[in-house]
């Protein structure tokens, strides 16, 4: 069974197409643009035209067999790589990565290639970084060249110690071999490495015009595989909630909720200490601790924006006040992936927001 077909994007495909018939597509890409509008979609798409035997002038024939395996998330020169859950071992070896993977693409396979958005938890551990490495010096197994689609790139995990594979990864992206393509995407590319930022081609992917959003709503595969979520049960409701993202849909509950406690984590910086007490009470061990990163990363991006703003509005104060934020957020990232309380990491964020008041 394929993965559900890549829907829009038109004039971002149009350029990618016209930029591998002139040969001069760059190696390694950023494809970045708000959470769900279908960017790593887009990607294996890329990565699927890449490889295709006869491709035509719309894009990969999707007959060939290698469109068939690129569709089937079974071709072995298109890689894809996202967050997972940290490895139990600490430092697993290179095939329990590359059996983790082998099970993550079987349920990504399972859902037609939907899936809902990683957990604060997960990320792109170095081991994970040290295969795709391995994985881009060989030459490819079935045709003339290899496809690398890493997915929330902005997850990748620096580590002390592992400045080898790290480096190594840098380089693949700055000298890439010739018959290799790196296609990174991110939502946050704010939050991505510098060092790589920097090496890397950005393409920006906008939201879905809403006769995509339906269209793609309304593919069988689609609807078969949002059966596992809870939503309203009219399209229009549905393409509504989207809003230009439909895979925004698979998280919007959540999400939602841990944006709206960020928000009140903000405002309570500037009342009193029983709000920011009774605040630092939600984050009990009745929730869930990926439930603390998404409150985090909501944080991140609400925060962003305001130091951004308080820039544009020429007040250095106030946009200083929240890049400190951003950092004590930061910080409690750190804490929150070792194994400190949520709700002590919580409350210690809240004091350091009363002093900054961001
Ligand atoms: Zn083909």
């Amino acid at each position: 069974m394929p993965i559900v077909d890549l829907y829009g994007h038109e004039s971002l495909r149009a350029r990618l197409r016209a930029s591998i018939n002139r040969g001069t597509l760059p190696a390694s890409l950023l494809i970045h643009g708000p959470r769900g509008v279908g960017k790593q979609r887009l990607a294996l798409w890329l990565g699927q035209l890449l490889l295709c035997e006869s491709p035509g002038p719309h894009g990969p024939c999707a007959a060939c067999r290698s469109c068939r395996y690129s569709r089937e998330l079974g071709h072995p020169d298109l890689h894809w790589y996202f967050p997972r859950p940290r490895p139990k071992d600490a430092d697993p070896s290179l095939d329990e990565v590359k059996d983790d993977f082998i099970d993550a693409i079987h349920e990504r396979l399972d859902s037609n290639g939907i899936y809902p958005p990683p957990s604060g938890l997960e990320g792109i551990f170095i081991r994970t970084v040290h295969l795709v490495v391995q994985q881009a010096g060989m030459t490819p197994t079935i045709g003339s060249r290899k496809v690398f689609v890493i997915g929330d790139a902005e997850r990748m995990i620096a580590q002390e110690g592992s400045e080898q594979a790290a480096n190594a990864f840098l380089k693949l992206l700055e000298e890439p071999l010739p018959d290799t393509t790196v296609v990174l995407t991110t939502s946050e590319p704010a939050a991505l490495l510098p060092t790589i930022r920097s090496r890397v081609i950005g393409l920006r992917a906008n939201p879905l015009p809403e006769s995509d959003v339906r269209a793609f709503l309304e593919d069988p595969l689609a609807t078969k595989a949002l059966q596992a979520y809870q939503l309203p049960k009219s399209v229009e409701e549905r393409v509504r909630l989207a809003n230009g993202a439909p895979g925004a849909l698979l998280s919007s509950g959540t999400i939602a909720e841990a944006h709206a406690l960020a928000n009140e984590m903000l405002s309570a910086s500037h009342t009193g200490d029983a709000e920011r007490f009774r605040l630092g009470l939600a984050f009990g061990s009745s929730k869930a601790r990926g439930f603390f990163s998404d409150v985090l990363d909501a944080l991140t991006a609400l925060l962003h924006d305001r130091a951004r703003d308080r820039a544009t509005e020429g007040d250095d104060d106030g946009a200083r006040r929240a890049a400190m934020a951003v950092r004590a957020v930061e910080k409690a990232k750190f804490r929150a992936s070792g194994n400190v309380n949520p709700q002590l990491i919580g409350s210690a964020l809240l004091r350091e927001f009363a002093e900054l008041r961001p």
